[in-house]
């Protein structure tokens, strides 16, 4: 056959798959908003960054391309009871603070972070590696938004729990995850704030940089020193905030085996715990449900942040009838799926956040084939520096293999069917986790039927990843326990007495 004839052939495809994706070449199209990154950053304790006790410093690198992005202070025990104890000066004044003081500050903090959103965004894209748009359209808005509706509570709390009042609990330790850096840290200050608590709060250690450039916030809005103390480091610093003494809380947010040994840990201390751990959430498709928006409610409930999503859709569940027609579906949009450069407008999937979660992923997967799965992967051009990994499909699984049973925490999509709604509620039960669920169906009643027997935090109906500060999250069984969000997670920061 002549180049020529080929030539043809390929186009002929193209216009009937309507794939564009490898025959044009795009042009970049970089955000060019400056990130603001500090060269350095020290800890933030008693209102400013100072200096680490240990002296110990480690370096943040763009998981983008590898390239170090800034130079972070590790934080030892010293240095986290240098952070609760200004935690614990500032208690008395801010919980005493009238609540529509205490709102003003985190409206403050809410209308800084809006006025510089887009510096956010690059930061955390460059920072953690999620794709601009998410970090610019969700990331940075919806922590924005936490701190709004929060602001709203501050000088409501008696309609928070009638006829009973809401105290505040004292010195809170929060240790947050690399997924979602700024908006955990949102979801996690500003009930704890809006409620009279004071905090120590511990970003990942591969993604801390929006952390310290919030902490440039708490400094501009003039919240009183020590209401809020940002330290860094690693797992070891984490632990030192669970242990402390002065610790009347503490809220962690990662995976469920750290999750395990903060309970563990915590037993008999009278401290307050909640838990928000992994999923692995059963997406389930019903033969009368509008097949293209499920099909981009598939992509978007496993591919969003490149999968790195506690309440991920990462085990499909898929009826039969239709199996053959959603992988068809579900391929083909797979393979228009930009995969590369995430501070590039256009990219759906972005770089994995960490090296070691490439590692991570990778081996997963590859248990997965040596066990019997069939790996589906479109075609597409990883970029050769930094760390990035194609969108997968599991299918040929069954509920023992580990793909199905396991937390990936990557763009690694599991494929299981089955025949009756009894099936699937069975099936997307049958898991050690309890966070999300989704139900696509055309039908209403059977929609309320189906979420009333999952045993998930939450179900959405012909949706995916939808989020909203008025609205609880948490899970069930291996998930956690504890909400976040809404009345229900501002009640997990205060007594009521
Ligand atoms: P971790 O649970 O280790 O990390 C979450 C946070 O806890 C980080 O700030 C981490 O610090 C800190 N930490 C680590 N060890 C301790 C400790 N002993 N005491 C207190 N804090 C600690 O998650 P990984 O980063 O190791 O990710 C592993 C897996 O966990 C992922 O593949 C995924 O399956 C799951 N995961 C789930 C998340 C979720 O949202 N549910 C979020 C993140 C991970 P540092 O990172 O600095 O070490």
């Amino acid at each position: 056959m002549s180049a020529k004839t080929k030539k043809v052939e390929v186009k002929k495809a193209v216009a009937r798959e309507l794939l564009f994706g490898d025959l044009w070449d795009f042009d970049p199209a970089p955000e060019s908003a400056p990130a603001g990154i500090s060269e350095r950053y020290g800890l933030f304790i008693g209102g400013e960054f100072v200096e680490p006790r240990s002296g110990e410093w480690f370096d943040s690198i763009s998981p983008r391309n590898e390239e170090k992005i800034s130079e972070i202070a590790l934080a030892n025990d010293a240095d986290v009871d240098a952070a609760y104890s200004a935690a614990g000066k500032a208690f008395p004044a801010w919980s005493k603070l009238a609540g529509a003081e205490r709102g003003k500050y985190l409206y403050r903090l809410a209308r800084l972070l809006q006025d510089r959103a887009r510096e956010f965004a690059v930061a955390e894209t460059l920072d953690g590696g999620k794709p601009i748009k998410e970090a610019r359209d969700f990331d940075v808005p919806m922590a924005a938004a936490h701190f709004f509706y929060h602001a709203g509570w501050a000088d409501k709390l008696e309609y928070a729990a009638p006829g009973r009042d809401l105290k505040p609990l004292g010195v809170v330790g929060q240790v947050i995850p690399w997924n979602f850096p700024l908006l955990m840290l949102a979801w996690k200050l500003a009930p704890a704030l809006a409620l009279g608590n004071t905090v120590v709060l511990k970003p990942s250690e591969t993604t801390s940089v929006t952390a310290l450039k919030f902490a440039e916030l708490i400094r501009d809005a003039g919240l009183p020193k020590g209401v809020v103390n940002i330290v860094t480091g690693a797992g070891d610093t984490g632990a030192a905030i669970v242990r402390h003494p002065a610790a009347a809380k503490i809220a962690f947010t990662g995976s469920t085996g750290v999750g395990k040994w903060i309970q563990r840990e915590l037993a008999g201390t009278g401290k307050r715990l909640t838990l928000e751990l992994g999923g692995k959430g059963a997406n389930i498709i019903f033969e009368d449900a509008a097949i293209d928006q499920a099909v981009e409610g598939i992509i978007n409930g496993i591919f969003f942040n490149q999968g790195h999503v506690c309440c991920a859709g990462s085990r499909l569940l898929v009826q039969e009838s239709i199996e053959a027609e959603v992988m068809k579906k579900l391929k083909l949009r797979m393979k228009s799926l930009r995969v590369g450069d995430p501070l590039d407008k256009n990219t759906d999937i972005g770089a994995i956040n960490s090296k070691a979660q490439l590692g991570r992923i990778s081996e997963m997967v590859e248990n997965g084939v040596a066990e019997g799965a069939e790996m589906y992967q479109p075609e597409c051009k990883l970029p050769k520096k930094g760390f990035y990994f194609a969108p997968t499909l599991m299918g040929g699984v069954s509920q023992s293999h580990s793909v199905v049973k396991d937390e990936i925490f990557g763009p690694v999509l599991s494929i299981l069917n089955f025949r009756t709604p009894e099936e699937a509620v069975e099936k997307a039960n049958n898991t050690s986790y309890g966070l999300s669920a989704g139900v696509w169906t055309d039908k209403g009643s059977k929609y309320l039927q189906i979420a009333t027997q999952l045993k998930s935090g939450v179900v959405w109906g012909n949706s995916f990843n939808k989020f909203d500060p008025t609205s609880p999250f948490g899970g069930f069984k291996q998930s956690g326990f504890g909400r976040e969000g809404g009345r229900q997670g501002l009640l997990e920061y205060g007594e009521l007495v």
